[in-house]
């Protein structure tokens, strides 16, 4: 509505406008009498005339007696010889100035035209916008509340399949099921079978949840409905049900098809908690979901696939039998997965041949397929950026750090005060690290700052480890206040920095998630503290509690005493191989950084001789 009445008040000022120049064009020639040719050569006979300006056809007569008047010819024939036609002879002509004007037609033409056809073309032009934008406004109103989703059916070019899928075995095992269902359903209905709606893919992000429900659309050559949780949810209540009514009425037009729902705890999340806006909104969606679900023949050929990353906060309802009854787990890759990945996402880039894809996947544990895909193309990148013809090794190692830890940040200047800071902070790390039994061994020291980190230790199992024992708990723990304890034994408690307060953070989270989830605590006792279904408000987490506010109190005390414990075992190892923390400081100062052999290379003891101290 505002933009129809700006319409108008456009058109409006431009009608004014253009008023005003047809006036000033027309009030720039004077009141004239428009006159037949004859009567100017009648006029011209009597000596009545003493100028003609000749524009065109069109004469301007001036008058002896200073009148002005208007006339016309033939255009292209001269005027003498039109007036000769008149009776007019030369004789008569001479006493007249004949001036031939060579002023374009354009002022002319505009006094003429604008009159008539400006206003014709002004209404043609705002009846123009007004339809499209009459149709326009009714075409996203009839298209609120129409599926988003991106229709895509696979043709060979575009087509994933499950070679382009690296390991899950099982999870392909699963879905193979699925694709046969959508290619012969006919073999299932005549035993009887009952062809399931949907399949639930859990996994955390960039696992490949995506990835394999389009392999499964291509394997089974049907058209793939994609749309994400999020794109139900606007801000108008209802758009999110009728989206989920279209995309449901679209898919049946296409059956057999698969419709994908990713992220669908954007919408499917437990109802009735109360918290957060847009509440309705979501129950709705998820209710027209259940609804549709529900609605359709168990064999009418659509199968919905849906993906998500936090499947216990899922409504129950969304996992009862004839919706999501099927769950396929997607977990991290491991190592021999991870290999597959790396060859998968090499296959198009020129990589020196002495590069073991194995040793790369030994580097990566806790990679998921998106991190390895990423650390692909960066290596690419950077060997691009490098001029190299291929892509080294060197190139792929940057990559991981960058990976795991965000880009170098070498333009930040640190003083050298800092530095030195920052060298012991790590060594501490480090050397924890390395004089303990059950932490991990020490794959890089490095003071070169990254991401929001000043300097970075890396750390990395031998193997993929699916388990962490309480011993490894403890030893991580001061591992993480290596740091901290390696500034306060150099520079004393009052310089403490602001550095460590990452390490305090995640030191503080591993003590809590020791005592409250892993029961690892023996004044607590084996059991778990706080329900896991958190509910999202404003973006966070909020631990249900389910104990009481005595057992708070002695969590904390828990949580500090182990914290504590960690320090004071820090330290005296830090204090005992003070020798070998200057070393590695004074190495790192000197190269930055350094890799597991040098770190090795440098110290006089083993892994794990500081165990008992
Ligand atoms: P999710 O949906 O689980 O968050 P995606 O399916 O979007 O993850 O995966 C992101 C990218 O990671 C994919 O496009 C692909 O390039 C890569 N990727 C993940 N898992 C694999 C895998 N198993 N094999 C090959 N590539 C993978
Ligand atoms: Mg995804
Ligand atoms: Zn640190």
């Amino acid at each position: 509505m505002r933009t129809f009445l700006k319409n108008i008040g456009i058109f409006v000022i431009a009608m004014i406008i253009l008023a005003l120049i047809a006036n000033v064009v027309r009030t720039s020639k004077e009141e004239v009498r428009s006159v037949a040719l004859s009567e100017v050569a009648a006029q011209i006979q009597r000596k009545e005339i003493k100028k003609i300006e000749i524009l065109d056809a069109t004469l301007t007569i001036q008058t002896t007696d200073g009148k002005k008047e208007t006339s016309r010819k033939e255009l292209g024939e001269s005027l003498p010889t039109e007036l000769h036609n008149y009776g007019v002879s030369i004789e008569d002509l001479k006493g007249v100035e004949l001036v031939v004007t060579e002023e374009s037609g354009w002022h002319y033409w505009l006094g003429l035209l604008i009159p008539v056809f400006g206003p014709i073309i002004l209404i043609g032009i705002l009846f123009f916008y007004m339809a499209r934008q009459v149709s326009g406004a009714n075409n996203r109103a009839m298209g609120f509340g129409q599926s988003v989703a991106k229709e895509m059916v696979a043709d060979e070019k575009t087509k994933v399949s499950f070679a382009d899928v690296a390991g899950m075995k099982e999870s392909k095992e699963e879905l193979q099921e699925v694709v046969e269902f959508l290619r012969d359903s006919e073999k299932f209905t005549s035993m009887g079978a009952k062809i399931p709606k949907g399949v639930l893919l859990m996994g955390p992000p960039g696992t490949g949840k995506t990835l394999l429900a389009r392999a499964v659309a291509g394997e089974a050559g049907v058209p793939f409905l994609h749309m994400s949780g999020s794109e139900f949810v606007e801000m108008f209540v209802g758009v999110g049900a009728s989206r989920v009514r279209d995309l449901f009425n679209r898919a049946k037009k296409l059956a057999p098809a698969i419709v994908f729902i990713d992220e669908i705890d954007a919408v499917g999340r437990r109802r009735g908690s109360g918290m957060g806006g847009s509440h309705d909104e979501r129950e709705q969606t998820l209710n027209q979901i259940l609804v549709e679900m529900d609605g359709f023949e168990a064999n009418s050929g659509i199968i919905v696939i849906a993906a998500t990353n936090r499947a216990d906060v899922l409504d129950p309802a969304l996992l009862r039998p004839g919706r999501f009854d099927r769950r396929v787990t997607v977990s991290y890759p491991d190592i021999n997965e991870r290999e597959a990945i790396l060859g998968i996402h090499s296959k198009n880039k020129p990589l020196d041949p002495t590069i073991a894809l194995r040793t790369l996947a030994e580097r990566t544990p806790g990679f998921t397929g998106a991190d390895l895909a990423n650390l692909m193309n960066e290596a690419a990148i950077l060997a691009v950026r490098r001029q190299l013809k291929i892509i080294s090794i060197n190139e792929i190692l940057e990559s991981v750090d960058k990976v795991l830890l965000g880009p170098e940040r070498r333009s930040h200047v640190f003083s050298e005060e800092e530095k030195k800071m920052t060298a012991y902070h790590e060594g501490g790390h480090a050397l924890v690290g390395h004089l303990l039994k059950h932490s991990d061994p020490i794959r890089k020291v490095s003071i070169i700052s990254r991401g929001h980190a000043g300097g970075y230790t890396l750390k990395m199992p031998t193997e993929d480890k699916h388990y962490h024992t309480r011993a490894e708990f403890i030893d991580d723990l001061a591992v993480a206040l290596g740091g901290y304890a390696a500034e306060k034994l150099i520079y004393g408690e009052d310089m403490i920095s602001t550095g460590p307060s990452s390490d305090l953070r995640s030191a503080t989270r591993i003590a809590r998630d020791a005592v409250t989830q892993y029961g690892m605590s023996d004044a607590l006792g084996p059991r778990t503290f706080g329900t896991r279904e958190e509910l999202v408000y404003a973006g966070q987490g909020i631990a249900e509690k389910d104990y009481s506010e005595k057992t708070a109190e002695l969590i904390d005390s828990e949580v500090a005493r182990m914290v504590n414990d960690a320090r004071a075992r820090a330290t005296r190892l830090l204090t005992k191989y003070r020798g070998q923390l200057d070393r590695i400081a004074d190495e790192l100062l000197k190269k930055e950084t350094l890799e597991e052999n040098e770190f090795v290379a440098l110290l006089d003891v083993e892994k794990g001789s500081g165990a008992l101290v």
